[in-house]
């Protein structure tokens, strides 16, 4: 009778644990749960083939050098610190972190996107680690190419335009004096139109050259940051008579540096400047946090924008004026929204015609690996 029973339960154990593998190699996706010690307990199908060999009895030290793990853009193998599944073994949880591992059977280097959390037993003690992994090869190969198509689209574009400018500025010099006032007029606009274009295609180079320089995140200063911003736009304060109201102690944020000094500073910048003429802009700057993400505001008492263009406005040269209301290119807030989906975190907008705006910057909070942050908690690790 017992021994029946037991062979019933050996039996639906079996059953168990086909079906969890058969669920496991099932996916595209490489799964591997490690134990607290590194130690591998799954390593599914789409692991060994995305990898090109499957679990091995190597400590977290070696992971880098036994799989061939390197950090994107770079020849050289990823420190321990930074694999995913190291991150969250120690507590933290990684949300889209690239790495890129040379397959070993194929030679082929396979970009690999990461999410790994911490697993946790039933007091909150990291017992392990699990962490999922897709090939993006491919995507992130046509996103470097299209960056690339880009860049040399508006470098090559400079070049005639700076041949238009230049002729436009001789044929004044030389033949102004034969010219009627028509011909002069045209002459101006030829030179506006060109500078206008060249306007254009540094705004584009821009959005291009964001985050090409990034690797991580680190702690970001947001007082400093906001300062940084304001100073950048002092002669338009000063113009406008502005008056900016920064909330005390603003916290430090996980950001990149450069990146959050260039977001803020194309909101404030908008914030000064969509206004009705004659109007002194009245802004104020800070930030609510919450248990996963700061969320930055950047508040107006200005134009207002109506909701059917609320999504519209964060796409490249979007503009909802002429250019004789107000001077721009539109590529501002792409680049906000650029940056935000770097951080991976989000900028979007409320407001009403005639009763301000206010945008909010989004960033998830993350683990610095220079901070003492508590490894027992869910904390966010980002790009
Ligand atoms: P630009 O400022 O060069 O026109 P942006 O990309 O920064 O381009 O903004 C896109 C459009 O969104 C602006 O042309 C404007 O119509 C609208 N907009 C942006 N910020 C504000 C604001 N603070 N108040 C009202 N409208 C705004």
């Amino acid at each position: 009778m017992s021994e029946s029973s037991s062979d019933t339960a050996a039996q639906t154990a079996d059953v168990e644990r086909r079906l969890r593998e058969r669920l496991l190699d099932s996916t595209g996706d490489g799964i591997v749960v490690a134990d607290a010690a590194g130690k591998f307990v799954v390593w599914n199908r789409a692991a060994t083939e995305l990898v090109g060999v499957g679990a091995a009895d190597v400590p977290p030290e070696r992971w880098s050098e036994f799989y061939r793990l390197t950090t994107p853009g770079t020849d050289e193998l990823m420190p321990t610190d930074s694999i995913p599944l190291v991150a969250a073994l120690r507590g933290s949880v990684v949300h889209d972190v690239d790495l890129v591992c040379h397959n070993r059977r194929s030679g082929r280097r396979v970009w690999l996107n990461c999410e790994a959390r911490p697993v946790h037993d039933g007091s909150g003690n990291v017992i392990g680690g699990v962490v999922v992994f897709r090939d993006v090869t491919e995507r992130r190969r046509v996103e470097q190419e299209l960056e690339a198509f880009a860049r040399t689209i508006s470098h090559d574009l400079k070049a005639p335009l700076t041949g238009i400018t230049g002729f436009a500025d001789l044929m004044r010099e030389e033949y102004g004096d034969t010219l009627d006032e028509d011909a002069r007029e045209y002459l101006d606009q030829i030179t506006d139109s060109a500078r206008r274009m060249g306007e254009l295609i540094e705004g584009l180079l821009d959005h291009c050259r964001i985050g090409q320089e990034w690797h991580s995140v680190t702690a970001a200063d947001l007082n400093e940051a906001v300062r940084s911003a304001l100073n950048a736009l002092a002669g338009d304060i000063e113009r406008t008579g502005a008056s900016v109201t920064v909330q005390d102690d603003l916290p430090t944020v996980s950001a990149h540096p450069g990146g959050l000094r260039q977001a803020l500073q194309n909101l404030i910048g908008n914030a000064i400047k969509f206004v009705d003429p004659g109007q002194t802009p009245r802004i104020e700057i800070g930030c609510v946090e919450d248990d996963s993400s700061w969320r930055i505001f950047v508040k107006d008492h200005g134009i207002g924008i109506d909701s059917k263009y609320h999504g519209d406005i964060f796409g490249v040269f979007r503009r909802l004026h002429g250019r004789d209301r107000y001077e721009g290119t539109g590529i501002g807030l792409a680049i906000v929204k650029k940056i935000a989906d770097l951080h991976q975190g989000d900028v979007r907008v409320e407001s009403e015609p005639g009763r301000g705006s206010t945008f909010w910057l989004q960033l998830p909070k993350t683990d610095f690996p220079d901070t003492d942050a508590d490894a027992s908690n869910d904390t966010e690790t980002g790009r």
